[in-house]
């Protein structure tokens, strides 16, 4: 077999299936052989709806998927790491590597004409194999499931960079306006990181339903005008040491902000869209630090999945939906919903 069938996102809410050449692995490449390709809130909001976006955002037409894992097929002259059998994450974006921010690991960040990320500027996960950069790939330990580690390589690395950039830890109660799969996520690694107690938010029923189903969200909270009060009073009136908005909605970012107590933190990771608010009464005389944070570095993707393999948890509890790639459509479908769990392809194992 020589081809295999990739999804091609034209933009306009369907997905189209088109036949592909398997590529061959050259100098300091890998082929691997995908098992689990999730799909991310921002394929939806930034490709699969339309085209909207720009620079690292720009969708070239290739096979979509930005969150792969899976099990190297071939190994092409020169690579210094991994053999056919390694189980490997792909961390997301392929970098310069000689620019500052590729030096430190952040290749999300990478300025250059060579950064390219899977699924927006080179094909991504959602065909059978992917041709990825060695120094991508991120050994996946043995208790992490595929599932696990296509869930880390973008919405779990996503949340653990943004707790870590906040010192998260026993001595916070963490608030988490969102609860799609970057709000689940938060608070699987809040809870491992020793949070005492999580509140969330989030308009879907569905949503708040299924973070207390799987015990991550202690007090799932409606997305309204009571918000607040609410947390408020579950906080003996101070509202919460650390919070993250996952959403990317305005007036999330504004709840995450006035629930947040004095001098605590809080970090904005959902994107999109802009936000309005007192600086002053809510930024400056509440003294509290606001954090901006972008996906993850490569090493903090490594060590995210060490972590897991230590604490014994899997992030592939949250995701609800799997589908095999002939039902993408579906997939993609489900995803734009919102009121499901993480969706992820799956592959024969
Ligand atoms: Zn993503
Ligand atoms: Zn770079």
């Amino acid at each position: 077999m020589s081809t295999m069938t990739g999804v091609i996102l034209p933009g306009n809410s369907t997905v189209e299936f088109r036949e592909f050449p398997i590529p061959e692995p050259g100098p300091g490449q890998v082929l691997v052989r995908m098992k689990a390709s999730s799909i991310c809130g921002s394929d939806i909001r930034a490709i699969y709806r339309e085209h909207l976006g720009k620079g690292p955002e720009g969708y070239q037409n290739v096979i979509a998927g930005h969150e792969p894992c899976g099990q190297i097929e071939r190994v092409g002259p020169g690579c210094k790491q991994f053999q056919p059998g390694d189980r490997v994450v792909i961390y997301h974006i392929s970098g310069c590597g000689v620019c500052d921010e590729c030096k430190h690991g952040y290749m999300i960040s990478c300025r250059s004409p060579f950064r390219a990320a899977y699924g927006w500027q080179r094909d991504g996960g959602h065909a059978a194999y992917l041709l990825a950069e060695e120094n991508t790939c991120v050994p996946l330990p043995d208790s992490l499931t595929y599932v696990d580690g296509a869930l880390c390589a973008c919405g779990f690395g996503t949340a653990y960079e943004a707790l870590r950039r906040m010192a998260v830890s026993g001595q916070d109660r963490l608030l988490i306006t969102g609860l799609g799969p970057v709000g689940l996520a938060a608070a699987m690694l809040g809870k491992a990181l020793g949070v005492t107690t999580v509140i969330g938010t989030d308009p879907s029923e569905a949503r708040r339903a299924l973070a207390a189903e799987l015990g991550l969200v202690d007090h799932p909270l409606p997305a309204d005008a009571d918000a607040l009060d609410q947390i408020l009073s579950l906080t003996g009136g101070w509202g919460c040491e650390a919070a993250i908005d996952c959403s990317g909605a305005a007036v999330a970012r504004e709840l995450a902000l006035t629930g947040t107590r004095d001098w605590g933190r809080c970090a904005y990771v959902g994107e999109g869209g802009t936000v309005s608010f007192e600086v002053s009464k809510l930024l400056i005389h509440k003294q509290i630090t606001l954090y901006g944070s972008w996906v993850t570095s490569l090493k903090h993707l490594e060590e995210v999945v060490e972590r897991l393999d230590r604490w014994g948890i899997h992030p592939d509890r949250t995701s609800t939906v799997r589908l095999p790639l002939q039902q993408a459509a579906e997939a993609y479908e489900l995803a734009a919903g919102g009121q499901t769990g993480k969706v992820c392809i799956v592959f024969d194992e």
